[in-house]
């Protein structure tokens, strides 16, 4: 134990609960990280406090993109004490729970459990909780919605038709559950070739916006495919941390979440 834990503790107000906004796709490898924490930065640029959770069980990417690769998070009263990042964004990941390297098998309950310990953690002054979901709806989903209702969920998907269905099924399950979805967000959208100039669409264009005008819910806006943001992402330097056109993006969806 710590001498923190035999300090005398002022009488504090009441928490506010945290505001949860769930990052969410109907499959993987549409970039629903990458948005999560350059959402989480964007936010915490425009003046947010705000946290990062990765809750994703399958392949939790979050120390990578936010550079706190190997950091270990310590306790304090039976409660986990977030990393510092060096984007004023303090995170936790399922990555943090395991080995480095080690592959992560939970299942049902271990999962919900895990993800509670992530969110029901010594945040301090965050207002706003990112967490970025694992693909799809399974264990975790029903844990975040029965034990930790979202504010709001954030659909992620690219613009092709298969991709779209399973988002389809994402935005179906927030629905029911009575979780507002604040919108959708189409990724990989166009590429333009930085040598020729033109622009070509690998996943097609424009079908998540048409989607989520047929569900009836907004459309936060699309995020390029580009180089720029495959080797800043793996190299732990989001585009949202600085200032340029490849912010700008993230930016927007920001502004929009935050409202
Ligand atoms: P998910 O969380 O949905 O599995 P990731 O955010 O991990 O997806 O993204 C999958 C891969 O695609 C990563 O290598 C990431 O850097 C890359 N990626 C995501 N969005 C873009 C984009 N707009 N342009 C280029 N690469 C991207």
């Amino acid at each position: 134990a710590s001498a923190h834990d035999s300090a005398p503790v002022a009488k504090q107000p009441p928490k506010r609960p945290l505001r949860i906004v769930a990052v969410a796709s109907g499959k993987g490898g549409v970039g629903k990280s990458t948005v999560s924490a350059n959402l989480a930065i964007a936010l915490a640029r425009a003046g947010r406090k705000v946290g990062l959770v990765d809750a994703d069980i399958y392949g939790p990417s979050q120390p990578r993109l936010m550079a706190s690769e190997g950091e270990r998070p310590q306790a304090r009263d039976k409660k986990l004490i977030p990393v510092a990042t060096r984007f004023g964004v303090p995170m936790l990941s399922m990555g943090h729970l395991a080995e480095p390297g080690q592959a992560i098998a939970w299942r049902g309950p271990m999962a919900g459990n895990a993800l509670a310990q992530l969110i029901d953690a010594n945040w301090g002054d965050v207002d706003t909780l990112v967490v970025d979901l694992p693909p799809g709806t399974g264990d975790v989903q029903l844990t975040m919605i029965q034990r930790f209702k979202p504010a709001g969920a954030v659909i992620v998907s690219t613009p092709q038709d298969l991709a779209l269905m399973d988002a389809a099924r994402a935005v179906g399950f927030f629905d029911k559950a009575s979780v507002p979805v604040i919108g959708v967000v189409e990724n990989m959208s166009g590429y333009a070739c930085p040598h020729c100039g033109e622009t070509s669409e690998p996943f097609g264009r424009g079908g998540a916006e048409a989607s989520a005008h047929e569900m009836g819910h907004p459309f936060l806006g699309r995020i390029p495919l580009t180089i720029d943001i495959r080797t800043r992402s793996d190299a732990g330097e989001p585009p949202a941390a600085e200032d340029g056109a490849a912010a700008e993006p993230f930016v927007t969806i920001a502004a929009q979440v935050g409202a």
